[in-house]
Parts: C-alpha cells; structure tokens; sequence
C-alpha cells in the first residue's frame, strides 16, 4: 500500500491562506481586514497564472514593467472587467502615456519630472490614476524613491500639479528589519493626511498589516519563485 502524498497546496489554496493571514494581523492590530487590499503580483508569471487567480476571486493584480502588463492584462480584462492593474515597478517618462493607458493605480510615482509627465497625460487621456509617492525609506542610493526628508515637499509638489495622490509606497532593504521602515512611511503619511499605505511583500506582509498597510504586494507566495529575476 502506497501512502497517499500530500497534495501541494493550488494557487486558489494559496491565496485564501494569504487572504486568512491579512485577516489575522489586522484582528492582532484591531485594524478591519477590509481596508487592506490584496495585490498579487503576477511579474514573470503567464496570463494563465493570473486567469488561475481570477478564477479563485483575486481581482487586484501587480506588475513591475509596463510592457508586461500591456502585453498579459487586455484579454483578461475582457472577461473580467473589475479587474485592476497596479504599476508597482520604476515608471519612465517615455513610457507614461502606455502606463496610464493600461494600468489603473500607479504606486512609483518618486520625482519631478514624473510627476510633470503623469500630469499631462492625465489631462491628455482624461484617465487620473490613483497614485502613491514612493520614499526610499532605506536611504539606498541604487533604489527608487524620494528621500524621506524631501517626501513632504514633494507631496506638496504633486498636489500642486493636481496629481491624485493617495498615499505612500515604500520597498524597505532586503537585509534590514521592515518594521522601522513601514512605521517611518506611516508617520510621513500621517502628516500628510494620507491614509493609504502600499507596503509589505511576501516575507513581511503581516507585519505590514499591524502596522498600517492598506495595500500588500504579494508575489512568490502566491505564485511561486520566479524563474528569472525580474528587473
Ligand atoms: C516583486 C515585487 C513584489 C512582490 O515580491 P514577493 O517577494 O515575490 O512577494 C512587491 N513589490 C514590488 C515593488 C516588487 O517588485
């Protein structure tokens, strides 16, 4: 007799154990679960992963490259048209109008020069996308992002130029305990009067969660590793 193996866990199987861990960091931090949105991130990953996703009620889906999400998302959005698009990786300015075209949220934006693009173009399209400042909490300076002691000018700079923003994004470093790093973007954010919050990946979501995040960015623990690094 052959012991049966333990079946691994299917996507869908995946995401209502991610979905029941948000819960539980918000119960942690009396926080309600349903101000916190589940992005998966889908980069790298084939049309049929975020089709699978659908299926299972996932609805909010990030990728990295504008490319990538203009090539994988308008079949999809022809079946499921609430299904929203976040531009979660570094945003050129030659490839703004392709990004307001194709995407619904944008979570980079991180200078000047963007934000003077973005608000062209939005008047252009007449699409506004939400958007959230991104601050390189970290101080690293190979990563994207405004320093965090010129967010609150900058901020003040996008609203000058009518920009929707709606809240704060942040990518701690690898090596480094998230938590300062998620509490550091809260308190900018509040400040501000921003209430929004895209921070935490698949190693630090939860922590995320208790401390604030309205928005997580999950990845390989929906999909799995990736095969090639992604830029
Ligand atoms: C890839 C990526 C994620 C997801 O990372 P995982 O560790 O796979 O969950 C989140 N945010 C950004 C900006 C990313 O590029």
């Amino acid at each position: 007799m052959t012991q049966p193996s333990p079946e691994a866990p299917s996507l869908a199987d995946r995401l209502a154990g991610i979905r029941q861990q948000i819960a539980e960091a918000a119960a942690t931090a009396k926080r309600d679960p349903a101000v916190v949105t589940l992005v998966a991130v889908a980069k790298t990953f084939p049309a049929e992963a975020v089709a699978e996703a659908l299926a299972a009620g996932q609805r909010h889906f990030g990728e990295n490259r504008v490319q990538e999400g203009m090539a994988k998302y308008p079949p999809l959005r022809e079946t499921h048209p609430d299904l929203v698009l976040h531009l979660i990786g570094p945003l050129q300015t030659n490839k703004v109008k392709q990004a307001v075209a194709h995407f619904d949220v944008i979570h980079t934006l991180d200078r000047e020069s963007l934000a003077q693009e973005l608000a062209k173009e939005f008047e252009k399209s007449g699409r506004r996308l939400p958007c959230f400042v991104q601050v390189n909490t970290g101080e690293e300076p190979q990563k994207a992002g405004c320093a965090p002691q010129e967010a609150d000018a900058f901020i003040a700079a996008c609203r000058a130029l009518d920009l929707p923003v709606v809240g704060l994004m942040c990518i701690p470093p690898a090596e480094e305990e998230p938590a300062p790093h998620f509490a550091l973007l809260n308190k900018i954010a509040k400040r501000n009067g921003l209430d929004q919050l895209s921070m935490g990946m698949s190693s630090d979501f939860e922590t995320a969660v208790m401390l604030g995040a309205t928005h997580v960015r999950v990845g390989s623990a929906i999909f799995g590793g990736r095969s090639y690094p992604a830029p």
